[in-house]
């Protein structure tokens, strides 16, 4: 099968990051040419990667880099690979991660990529060769001091390390033009579970903030990948239970807590959470409404929307996917009381964790594990901190209050830069 992107339609994320942007510029009082600057990418990359297929085959791939920001550093943001990757959605994510590097002050802006591609049908040595021909197509936009890819669905430390060789090839020797390398290839210690264990101090955060125990309290994950494997991990081990995880085609439940380790297994040996024993199995749509205290979206957008908010039965909800939430789901869980912790800064510990990785690439000097947990705490617990005043002293959410910081920092870096 080839994949075209035939014609463009707003995706539903691009709807979403509008709609918060206009909100907190809107508090801000931004400025009307900066408001029309910051609203559209300043460069979109779209290409197209012919590949011969194992069996001889050519199929034809479309490729995507958006780059929203350069004001306050080179670029920054996931590489994702998946069979419904657009324009929009690609563009709404990179201008999250401009808001995301501002909000945490780390000196990078925005960008994100993606490739329209079914990975799961796709033999290692395609995926390889698909990946170095979009490296080798947007060679002369990346760079270590331009734009910085790192992992995003789909795609995992190999396919950085892939990016990596490829880029290497051409200008020698770059281990900082991408992030979430193998550690062997001067990737981080920490970085893999870096965005995990983001969710996991933030959620502790939002807990003693509303009085309520971590130990004992049942948690939802959506999607356990990367993020949501390793956020489901850490708040275990912390002394949570984990009642619900899912994958792309459906999910466990066990309100007396899952053994995450024996899912694993089960889901390594079979591909799939299909056939487990010791849970009931549940739709996604199921999982995001069942009893517990806290909700981890960490799949895709727009998961939580009008039609399903009024449903949702968590007291947190932690987004550790980019854009879960839509306006109006986020209107009906603020006023059931709903804590939201937004993505902006929730999935943060990723990125934060990639500026660790560049410095100690940029330095040819490595850290020790501790001290990148120890500086990855410190900085989300203080952007969380700055959040949570500027929401109590203008009466917004913490999202747009996350927003309002970003976008001020943001228009300031240009200001100061010149237009
Ligand atoms: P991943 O590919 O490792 O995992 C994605 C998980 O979601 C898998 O378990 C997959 O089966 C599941 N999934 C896919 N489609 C689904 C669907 N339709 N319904 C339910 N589950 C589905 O990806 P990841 O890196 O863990 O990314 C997950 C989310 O976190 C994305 O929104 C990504 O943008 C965001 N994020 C990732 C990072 C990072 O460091 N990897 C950083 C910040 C944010």
């Amino acid at each position: 099968m080839t994949f075209v992107d035939e014609t463009y339609k707003r995706a539903e994320s691009e709807r979403i990051i509008a709609y918060h942007f206009d909100v907190a510029a809107g508090k801000i009082n931004l400025d009307h040419e900066m408001w029309e600057l910051l609203k559209v990418p300043f460069r979109e990359i779209k290409v197209q990667i012919p590949l011969k297929m194992d069996d001889g085959r050519v199929e034809i791939f479309v490729g995507y880099r958006i780059q929203h920001s350069q004001a306050r550093g080179p670029m920054k943001g996931g590489i994702r690979y998946h069979h419904e990757v657009n324009l929009g959605e690609i563009r709404a994510l990179a201008t999250i991660m401009t808001w995301k590097t501002a909000l945490t002050d780390i000196p990078f802006g925005g960008a994100k990529g993606g490739i329209m591609c079914n990975p799961k049908v796709m033999s290692a040595s395609e995926l390889e060769r698909l990946t170095r021909s979009f490296i080798a197509r947007i060679d002369t936009s990346i760079g270590p001091n331009v734009d910085i890819p790192a992992p995003d669905v789909n795609t995992n430390p190999q396919v950085m390390a892939w990016i990596m060789d490829e880029y290497s090839r051409r200008h020698g020797y770059t281990p900082g033009v991408v992030t979430g390398k193998p550690v062997e290839l001067g990737g981080s210690l920490g970085r893999n579970e870096a965005t995990g264990r983001g969710i996991m101090y933030l959620t502790h955060e939002a807990l003693k903030d509303l009085g309520m125990d971590v130990a004992g309290r049942t948690v939802a994950v959506q999607g356990i990948g990367n993020v949501g494997g390793h956020a489901a991990k850490l708040l275990v081990d912390s002394g949570c239970k984990v009642v619900a995880v899912s994958d792309s085609k459906g999910g466990l439940y066990n309100p007396k807590g899952l053994n995450l380790a024996k899912v694993s297994a089960h889901k390594e040996d079979t591909g799939s959470l299909e056939g487990y024993k010791d849970a009931e199995h549940i739709t996604n749509k199921e999982l995001l409404e069942i009893p517990c205290d806290i909700l981890i979206p960490a799949a895709l957008e727009g998961v939580i929307t009008g039609q399903n908010a009024g449903a949702i039965k968590a007291k947190v909800l932690v987004e550790a996917a980019n854009i879960p939430t839509s306006p109006e789901a986020d209107d009906i869980l603020l006023d059931k009381g709903v804590y939201i912790m937004p993505d902006l800064l929730a999935n943060a510990g990723g990125v934060v964790v990639s500026y660790f990785e560049w410095t100690q690439n940029l330095q040819a000097s490595y850290w020790e594990e501790d001290r990148v947990n120890r500086k990855l705490s410190n900085i989300l617990l203080k952007s969380y901190a700055h959040v949570k005043q500027v929401s109590a002293q203008n009466k917004v959410s913490l999202r747009t209050a996350a927003y309002a910081i970003a976008i001020e920092k943001v228009a300031r870096a240009i200001k100061l830069r010149g237009f």
